[in-house]
Parts: C-alpha cells; sequence; structure tokens
C-alpha cells in the first residue's frame, strides 16, 4: 500500500509543553557552550596536511586550537561530534520554539562551520583528496602521509580501533547527514555544495571497489552510508528535476554508490525470520543498515523488497528485543529472542539505538500508514529519549540501565563526546518531530503533547499535561476561510483504559484502541465550529496503570500510568560510576541488593497484578505513587524525569 503521510515541516510546529520546552532551551544552551574551532580543529589538521602547508601555517588554520579530548574527539572517530553537532544546529535553526536572540546565536554557529568546512574542502581543490573532509585523529606519519589512511585500511579488513580504522564510514555518515540537514533544514546553500563534493568523492573510491573489497567495506560499522546517499540523491534528484543549477550533474551516480552500502545479505538473513539471527550483533552498527534500506523504498517505490527487509526488522527489533521503555540492547548487542530479562544490567538502552528506532517507526509510519509505528515512537519518545537528558545540565545517557538499582550517568561538557553524545545533542532540537503528520486533505494528531501547528489554511493549538490530567484540548482556527477542509485524524492511544471520548460542540465521537485512527471528517468539522469558524475539541483519554512484564521473565514487572513508564526511587547514596569498553562512564553500584519483592496481600503474583489498582495507588496531588501489598513498600514515579536517583523499573514478584 502506498500511502502520502508525511511529517510536517520542522517550522509548522512549535511545541509548548513546559518540560519539552526546556528540555530544547538547556539543549540550545548547552551546544552553544562548545567551542566550534575546537570541533574543526581536525577538519583543519587534514586539510592542511592535503594541501602540504607547513606545520605552522596549519597551526594558524587550525586557529591554535586542539581537538576535544576524552580519547574520542581526538581518536581515529573524531569528528562524528561535528556531524551530529550540524544536524543539531539545523533543526534549531528550523525550530520555532526557539527565541530570535537564540536562533540567531545557532545560526551563526552553523554558518561559521559549514565555512569553515568549505574552506577545509577548497584546500583539497585539485588533489588527489579533491572533496574529501574528516577530523579524525592522525596518530602517526603513515596517517599525516595519507589522511584518507582508515578508509584504505577497511578496505584491507583492518579495523583497531586505535592503529588502524575506527569506523570511518560511520563518522562520515554523520557529516553527511548533517550537511543534508544544514541545506534541507536551515537553507545553507553552501553546506549543499560542500555536500555534493564530498559525494563525488565516496562515488569514485566505491567505483573502484570489487565485489570482494566492498563486502569487506561492509563487515565493519558503516552508520547508515545507504540513507544518507539516498538523501542527497532525492535533494538532488529534486532540485535536477526543478532545473535548479544547484542539482548535483548526475543524481544516479549517487544512488549507485548508496546500493554499495545496501547490505542484501543481512536484510535476507532478517527477511527469513530464521531465529537467534540477531544474537551478539552490534545493535547500533545493524539499525542505520535497516534505515537505509527503508531509503533505498523512500525514493523508489517500486523497490518493495526493501520496504519488506525494514519492517521484518522493526518486528524483530521491537517484538523479541525492546524493554517497556522502548530501547533495546545490552553492552551494545543483541542477545538471543526474546531474552531480556537474563540481560537486564547497567548498561541497557543505548541512546543511539532509540534514536535511530524512533526515526526509523516515523519514516515506516509515513510509507505504510500502519499506526504500531507511531504507538512505539511515542512510547520511545517519552520514556527514553526524554529519558535521556539531565534536566538540569542539557547532558544525556549513553546507556540506561534496566537492572534494578542503578542511576543514569551523564556526559560532561569536554570530556565524553560519545557516540550518544552526538545523538543526544539531535535529539533535544526537533522535538516538535511526529507529532502531527499531513496528507493529502488530511491532518493526523499522532501525540497528544501541548504544541501548535500552522500551515496556510488553519492554526491548531493543543493543550494537555497527562501528568496532571486526561484531557486534552484542542482548538483549530481557519484562517481566512471559514471552512476547513483537512479531515482531522486522531491517534488512540495503546494505553487508554476504556475508550476515548472526543467533543466538538455538540458532537461526541469514541473511539477503542486499535489499528485504526478517530477520523472526524470536514462535514463534522464544520458542524463543530458553527458560525465561528472556530473549532473546540475535548479529548478525554483515561489513564490508568498497565502492567507489562518480559517474555523470559513472567514475574518480572513493569509498570506504566497512561502513557508514563513509571521508576522507583531509590536514593542517591549509592551513585558511583566507573569507566567502561572507550571511556564511557557507567553507574558503578545498585542502590539494592536484591529487585525481589514478596506480595504478601494476595496468594499468587497473578493475583497481585490482577488487582494491581489496589497497591499502587497515585497521589492525589502528584504524579507519585505507592507500592504496597509486597514485602518492602516503594514511591514509584514517572521514569522520564528522574535523574537524581537510582531508580528501580522492573521489580520480580514472588510468593512465599
Ligand atoms: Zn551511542
Amino acid at each position: 500500500m502506498v500511502t502520502n503521510w508525511k511529517a510536517v515541516p520542522h517550522k509548522e510546529v512549535k511545541v509548548t509543553d513546559k518540560y519539552y520546552d526546556e528540555a530544547l532551551h538547556i539543549q540550545v544552551k548547552n551546544m552553544l557552550l562548545l567551542d566550534p574551532d575546537r570541533l574543526l580543529a581536525g577538519f583543519r589538521e587534514t586539510a592542511g596536511y592535503i594541501a602540504g602547508d607547513g606545520e605552522e601555517t596549519r597551526t594558524a588554520f587550525m586557529k591554535g586550537k586542539a581537538r576535544y579530548g576524552g580519547e574520542w574527539e581526538d581518536g581515529m572517530i573524531g569528528g562524528h561530534t561535528l556531524g551530529h553537532y550540524i544536524t543539531a544546529l539545523a533543526q534549531a535553526v528550523a525550530n520555532p520554539g526557539l527565541s530570535d536572540d537564540e536562533k540567531g546565536k545557532v545560526k551563526e554557529r552553523l554558518d561559521y562551520i559549514i565555512d569553515a568546512l568549505k574552506e577545509c574542502q577548497d584546500k583539497t581543490l585539485g588533489t588527489k583528496y579533491e572533496g574529501y573532509i574528516f577530523g579524525a585523529c592522525l596518530p602517526t606519519k603513515e596517517f599525516t602521509d595519507n589522511p584518507a589512511q582508515q578508509f584504505d585500511n577497511v578496505e584491507k579488513g583492518l579495523s583497531n580501533l586505535f592503529t588502524e580504522a575506527w569506523v570511518p564510514w560511520y563518522t562520515m555518515h554523520k557529516i553527511m547527514t548533517g550537511l543534508n540537514a544544514a541545506f534541507a533544514l536551515a537553507g545553507n546553500d553552501k553546506a549543499l555544495e560542500v555536500d555534493n563534493l564530498l559525494a563525488e568523492w565516496i562515488c569514485k573510491r566505491s567505483e573502484g571497489w570489487s565485489e570482494e573489497t566492498n563486502k569487506t567495506v561492509l563487515s565493519i560499522e558503516y552508520g547508515g552510508m545507504n540513507d544518507c546517499l539516498y538523501e542527497l540523491y532525492d535533494i538532488n534528484r529534486y532540485l535536477k528535476e526543478s532545473g535548479d543549477s544547484r542539482a548535483y550533474e548526475d543524481p544516479e551516480r549517487i544512488k549507485a554508490a548508496a546500493h554499495r552500502f545496501d547490505q542484501v545479505e543481512l536484510f535476507e538473513k532478517v527477511l527469513s525470520g530464521a531465529a537467534n539471527v540477531m544474537n551478539n550483533t552490534h545493535a547500533n552498527t545493524t539499525i542505520p543498515k535497516f534505515i537505509g534500506a527503508l531509503a533505498r523504498y523512500e525514493v523508489d517505490r517500486s523497490e518493495e523488497k526493501y520496504l519488506a527487509y525494514a519492517e521484518s526488522f522493526w518486528e524483530l527489533v521491537v517484538g523479541k528485543h525492546t524493554y517497556v521503555t522502548g530501547g533495546n540492547s545490552e553492552n551494545e548487542h543483541f542477545g538471543e529472542d526474546s531474552v531480556l530479562d537474563a540481560e537486564r544490567t547497567n548498561v541497557n538502552n543505548e541512546t543511539c539505538n532509540t534514536h535511530n528506532m524512533l526515526k526509523f517507526s516515523r519514516r515506516l509510519f509515513a510509507v505504510t500508514g500502519n499506526k504500531k509505528y507511531l504507538d512505539y515512537a511515542e512510547n520511545t519518545l517519552i520514556n527514553a529519549i526524554m529519558a535521556s537528558q539531565n534536566h538540569d545540565t542539557g547532558f544525556t545517557t549513553y546507556f540506561q540501565p534496566m537492572a534494578t538499582g542503578y542511576q543514569k550517568v551523564f556526559n560532561t561538557l569536554d570530556g565524553n563526546f560519545w557516540c550518544c553524545t552526538g545523538t543526544g545533542y539531535e535529539n533535544f532540537t526537533k522535538l516538535q518531530r511526529g507529532i502531527y503528520f499531513k496528507a493529502p486533505e488530511k491532518l493526523l494528531v499522532s501525540m497528544y503533547l501541548a504544541s501548535e501547528y500552522e500551515n496556510e489554511d488553519y492554526k491548531l493549538v493543543q493543550e494537555c499535561d497527562f501528568t496532571e490530567s486526561d484531557k486534552v484540548k484542542m482548538n483549530v482556527t481557519a484562517k481566512d476561510r471559514k471552512v476547513i477542509k483537512d479531515s482531522l485524524l486522531l491517534r488512540v492511544p495503546t494505553w487508554i483504559k476504556g475508550k476515548m471520548v472526543v467533543a466538538a460542540g455538540n458532537l461526541r465521537f469514541e473511539a477503542g484502541c486499535g489499528d485504526k485512527f478517530l477520523e472526524i471528517t470536514p462535514a463534522e468539522l464544520a458542524i463543530a465550529a458553527g458560525d465561528s469558524g472556530a473549532i473546540e475539541l475535548e479529548i478525554t483519554l483515561p489513564m490508568g496503570i498497565s502492567c507489562f512484564n518480559l517474555p523470559d521473565g513472567l514475574n518480572t514487572y513493569a509498570f506504566c500510568y497512561g502513557p508514563y513508564v513509571l521508576s522507583a526511587r531509590l536514593g542517591n547514596v549509592k551513585m558511583k560510576e566507573k569507566f567502561h569498553g572507550v571511556r564511557v562512564s557507567v553507574a558503578a553500584e545498585k542502590a539494592v541488593d536484591s529487585d525481589e519483592l514478596k506480595v504478601t496481600e494476595e496468594k499468587s503474583v497473578e493475583a497481585f497484578i490482577e488487582n494491581i489498582d489496589k497497591y499502587l495507588v497515585k497521589r492525589e496531588e502528584s504524579c507519585e505513587f505507592d507500592l504496597s501489598g509486597v514485602s518492602k513498600p516503594l514511591v514509584f514515579t514517572t521514569h522520564f524525569n528522574q535523574y537524581t536517583e537510582s531508580y528501580g523499573i522492573y521489580w520480580k514478584y514472588v510468593t512465599a
């Protein structure tokens, strides 16, 4: 089935929810604290070596600045942060939630960086590296003599992170995605120039690969190189068809390069539905590959097999590898199918993965119209993405432990430029994305979140806060004409208790949760508006406690209240940290000896869960819940804004 759903443009939606609005401003403030010259240092050094500049010229070109430390930005993966940063800035430029002052600053920062990358690229003109920009460290003479050495090494299958190559194509994906966003979202023309010349370098390089070399390259993490190349192809195809002189002369060449990053062998393996096909695979390596498969279908709807690849992978991850928050993975990897309780540790739910699954789900919805993707997206945005931010500092998590008793650990300003720090920047400048989708003569409200959506015909204002009430007020006001020609489609959340009720003037609509959206036609909207041209809707979404166990831990339960995952507050006494992997800070000590809770008031766990409304009771004036009927009373709260204490989402209930 072909659908025409599109996420509405960033600039048409403003989020007004207090917590989300704060999250945006904290993030922007945090991002502006970074020194762009330090993020650019590696790119300038690389360009200097390519141009054959002497040390003095090179240092001057680098403005005397060094890369940030922490073994990532000054390591062989250096430069990945700048890619994320460009995307986050471009999104910020397009975000109506920013003040004029903030917008001026982020635009200035973005333009400065793109200008600097153009200067770097200009130094490559006429050399064998023409178009190449990169920011990783150049650890030995071998690398300063050949600043693309990492890419050569990958083609030989060499991938030692410290001496040979630390996923250079992954980093290239971040850079290209940033340039795509700077052009498409922020209208920076120079970004497209740099992007297209960089694409030419990629085309030339990959056109020389034998089948065997291509295979070797794909065996080493390459992010979503297919995704960003399809995206750039699409941008150029559109410009070319419009007769725009900014277009790359042969977009099909970029598409052919994208194909070289489609790992069909892996796609087929997943589509086969074989058991444990993801066991021990690196999650953040794999997810973007399938987003790339989807991208192939997005640019060519005859490639239906690629949609099937994407859908089967999504089903596998969400069905067999996902926790209640929407997160997945243990120590960056997928495990065996449906083994989740046994893999609850201090290193679950890498933020990059939820970031990518969220992006993936919304795009899958746009091409299929299937509601399940939006159900997942809402849950993941609230309970994994919003939950990844320290709401005081704007710093974000790498992992979110699913073992009970750990706390969230956040990055710091100049020490931790992890992969997830980069996705963390991106997450909070696009919070308005995915609330509204548009198709011809249809507007879909996918999420209930206080916000304003405005297009040329009408304005929709949504007010709600589920931590306080189960009511949503929605006002739709027609602009010039008094008639709204769009149908209004409302998503019926999976978490409602009973029926969703919509009152619109004298009209009343009801819907239970299912696969369909509640649709209000233009004729019905006209009746609801009466003579005023303004439509007021009151939507009631009854909330209550839902219980979720794990396939391999039938008595291990998590609780939700409405859309919110709840976690028990466990104090801040045992919040210790240690290093893990390459200087990643993780939680080191549990605040509880055991996550077992003995049921005291019922004979069985089933009976306790069945009567949960009796035992998990919301306090009158807050979104806190008292758990009783067990050996150890606990206080639960919404997980998304719990970042100052150790926590427990999952507890194992036992009877004597
Ligand atoms: Zn990450």
